[in-house]
């Protein structure tokens, strides 16, 4: 029997259909995860990009982009999620190469100086039911009718047709929360997939919006069937190759119920 979470995010509701044993030890037990190459490169250049939207306009340029790179690499440096990944010399190099690519492509995509933004790394939250719903909304802009634009940057590649609609999960979730917060439903919302240059975008509806609340609210039942019963499924995927409970994993022969235990006296270790 596991306390019930209140919140619920769209990684969240991602996390646990992918695999409801990895989310019961990284939302529930709040175990911690090693830092990866991938979401430090990620969230980098996220900050990279809003420090670029801090600068008015007319000054959104290729030169004020880099500058806001090597800031946001300054910051970076001490970070625990960029010194966990201890990275030797050549792979820094390489690491601050792939950000750099990242941003230069970001550039191919749009101008910068045209994006009437209103909030940058916006921290929305709108109750359902007993629910409360979070996200963060990376850009949020008006069209040129005043309509507002969700835009969600990607820093892996972009799905393939198969799972687009699967990608747009995280999008509608966005459209829900402007509409209860702002009580307007987004014109828009752009998925900017930085590595390979392409936008995915999608209008949210009325239909869609319920959509999403009908599906939070299944996975939300599930979470909390899962906490009151502790029967949390391990579902196998490719995502079992770079997860962090894997030993602890019964589909690999571990057992889940040390894990929390088993980390704690890691961290003791740790600081003796
Ligand atoms: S190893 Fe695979 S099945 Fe097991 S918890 Fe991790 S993702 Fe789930």
């Amino acid at each position: 029997m596991f306390d019930v979470p209140t919140t619920l995010s769209p990684s969240r509701v991602d996390a646990f259909t992918n695999c409801p044993m990895a989310f019961r030890f990284s939302s529930i037990e709040k175990l911690p995860e090693p830092p990866g190459v991938a979401t430090t490169r990620g969230s980098l250049v996220h900050r990279a990009l809003e420090l670029l939207f801090t600068a008015p306009a007319p000054e959104r340029t290729a030169e004020r982009l880099e500058q806001s790179l090597d800031t946001a690499l300054a910051e970076y440096r001490s970070h625990p999620d960029f010194t966990g990944l201890r990275l030797g010399a050549e792979e820094i190099e390489r690491f601050e190469h792939e950000c750099r690519v990242l941003t230069d492509n970001y550039l191919q995509m749009e101008d910068p100086t045209e994006v009437r933004e209103i909030g940058l790394e916006l921290k929305l939250a709108a109750p359902v039911g007993d629910l409360t719903l979070r996200g963060i909304i990376d850009r949020l802009e008006l069209d040129q009718h005043g309509g507002l634009i969700v835009t969600d940057y990607k820093t892996g590649r972009a799905p393939s047709a198969q799972f687009e609609q699967k990608s747009l999960g995280g999008v509608h979730f966005y459209a829900f929360l402007c509409d209860q917060v702002f009580g307007q439903r987004p014109t828009a919302v752009r998925l900017m997939y930085l590595k390979t240059g392409e936008t995915i975008t999608a209008t949210p509806t009325a239909q869609s919006v319920k959509f999403l609340t009908t599906r939070t609210r299944a996975v939300w039942k599930a979470v909390e069937r899962a906490c009151v019963t502790g029967e949390f499924r391990p579902r196998q995927s490719a995502l079992c190759r770079s997860c962090s409970f894997q030993r602890w994993c019964p589909e690999f022969g571990g057992d889940p119920d040390r894990a929390a235990a088993e980390t704690a006296e890691a961290q003791r270790l740790a600081t003796v």
